[in-house]
């Protein structure tokens, strides 16, 4: 590898990359066809206002949907060996890597950041699967353990937001042993007593859910997602009999048990902060007290200091007992309590 090809190339290739034309300023919806204005789609949160149908979207939408005032910290990608394997097939896994990181603008598929929601301090962590398919490698790995151990840090939930392809094949065993790792991971947080809330997104499939997926407190789904194991077609030729409509898709797994909730991109953050709220039993604050944050953490940005993330909400947080301003429903409580394995 030479300057020309692993510098100078990006470079001139760059310069010819389609700037957004007016074309890019609609949207078709793949399931129904609706063309969708380019602010209707950041104001829907990329779900088509004629059909409901959830597209795909990234880490940064993702963040700036859930967390308060979209205002949160990025937190840095744990560094990996790259390439353990020298793995190569039609193209070089090094080169793969590079042009996935040339697209997304992200080290790898997985994305942390911290900040609050409804004032409760929350970590939430993506994967992205526009950075090779999502794929569970090394370095997604250590990302979820990463997540895990800030998580236990600063007391605060974790909730995964999934998007997988599975396993990242280029690293053959060492990102299978992601699978018992991250596992292990999502034990500390059970004996930190912390929440613990996946949210499947399509698709979701392979390894991951194998994994780190399927272990949330509280399983939520966007709608339409596909989650499973193995593909619908392995399946069906392993069993030679035909699958039923909508198999591995979000409502056939809630109905079978499989998920706690199928949950519209629209009402993901309160639900979130819901749940979260009851675990963590905790009250959400007030827009009025959330205004008055929003200012410190202003002041605090301009002064030079980094942001406490325990000291000012912890106060603003009062108990649930006795406060009649939020109604909680006993069954949720207890359902979400066994759930999470705590007592109510
Ligand atoms: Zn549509």
């Amino acid at each position: 590898m030479n300057w020309l090809t692993s510098f100078a190339r990006p470079k001139l290739k760059a310069l010819f990359i389609k700037r957004d034309t007016p074309e890019n300023l609609w949207f078709k919806c793949k399931n129904c066809g609706e063309m969708i204005f380019h602010r209707d789609m950041l104001t829907e949160q990329h779900v088509c206002p004629s059909c409901s149908f959830h597209m795909k979207i990234g880490p940064k939408e993702r963040f700036d949907n859930l967390f308060d005032d979209s205002d949160y910290d990025l937190i840095e990608s744990p560094k990996v060996p790259a390439d353990p394997l020298k793995f190569k097939d039609q193209k070089k896994y090094s080169d793969r890597i590079k042009e996935a990181r040339n697209k997304t603008g992200q080290e790898d598929a997985i994305v942390i950041a911290i900040g609050t929601l409804d004032g409760l301090p929350v970590v939430v962590t993506v994967q992205n699967f526009q950075f090779m398919g999502g794929s569970l490698g090394m370095a997604a790995g250590e990302a979820i353990i990463k997540s895990v151990e800030i998580a236990v840090q600063k007391n605060a939930p974790l909730i995964l937001v999934t998007a997988a392809g599975g396993a990242r094949m280029q690293e053959g065993i060492m990102s299978l042993m992601q699978m018992p790792r991250t596992t292990i991971a999502v034990q500390l947080l059970r004996e930190a007593g912390l929440p613990y809330i996946v949210v499947l997104t399509d698709p979701t499939t392979g390894g991951v859910t194998a994994s780190y997926a399927m272990l949330g407190d509280v399983q939520i789904a966007e709608p339409g997602a596909l989650i499973g194991f193995a593909g619908p077609r392995v399946i069906e030729q392993t069993i030679r009999e035909q699958l039923p409509d909508g198999f591995q898709r979000a409502e056939f797994l809630f109905e079978h048990g499989m998920i706690d909730l199928v949950v519209h991109r629209h009402d993901m953050r309160k639900t979130l902060s819901r749940i979260i709220h009851l675990l963590m039993n905790k009250k959400p604050i007030s827009p009025e007290e959330l205004a008055k944050l929003r200012k410190a953490k202003a002041q605090e940005k301009t002064n030079g200091e980094t942001l406490a993330l325990q000291g000012p909400m912890e106060e603003k947080q009062a108990s649930l007992e006795g406060d009649d301003s939020i109604k909680i429903d006993i069954e949720d409580v207890t359902r979400l309590s066994k759930l999470a394995g705590h007592t109510p």
